[in-house]
């Protein structure tokens, strides 16, 4: 058996006029994140971190933003096309722990209903995906409610 750690990070810019999804969910927000799919930055790191356990590359190889295929797409459907790539090479994942930056808004309220939409995505329990959260203490980019930033990481398991 083997067992593979993958790590992802993503970032996007915070603007107005925009909607804000994060963790599969929308969150009421004065700003939303700014993509080219609908910008969710937890399922991006996730992707990432799946994709890089597996050695797969990343996401932008998978789902380029110069795609008008992927053009505002909801990122839940990557997030179910990355499981088939990983499960093409004969992974499945045994736990995700992640932590969003963030300073506003408090995101706590929504990590369980967040837990429970990856969980369905990917074929894992809520006690496999682990979401965390923090400020930067009102300090750079993420201080100034300018981006938010995600990191994910996974392991997968595969019978050889
Ligand atoms: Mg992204």
């Amino acid at each position: 058996m083997s067992i593979r750690i993958g790590y992802g990070i993503d970032f996007h810019q915070l603007v107005e006029g925009r909607d804000l999804f994060i963790g599969g969910i929308k969150i009421p927000h004065e700003k939303g994140a700014l993509g080219h799919s609908d910008a969710d930055v937890l399922l991006h790191a996730i992707c990432d971190a799946l994709l890089g356990a597996a050695c797969l590359g990343d996401i932008g190889v998978h789902f380029p933003d110069t795609s008008a295929e992927f053009k505002n797409i909801d990122s839940k459907i990557l997030l179910r096309k990355t499981l088939e790539l990983i499960k093409a090479e004969g992974y499945s994942i045994i736990n995700i722990d992640s932590t969003l930056c963030l300073e506003a808004p408090k995101i706590k309220p929504y990590v369980a209903q967040m837990q429970q939409v990856i969980a369905d995505i990917l074929g894992i329990t809520v006690k496999d995906i682990s979401i965390k959260a923090t400020t930067t203490e009102t300090m750079g980019f993420v201080g100034r409610q300018e981006g938010l930033v995600a990191h994910a990481v996974c392991l997968l398991t595969a019978e050889r």
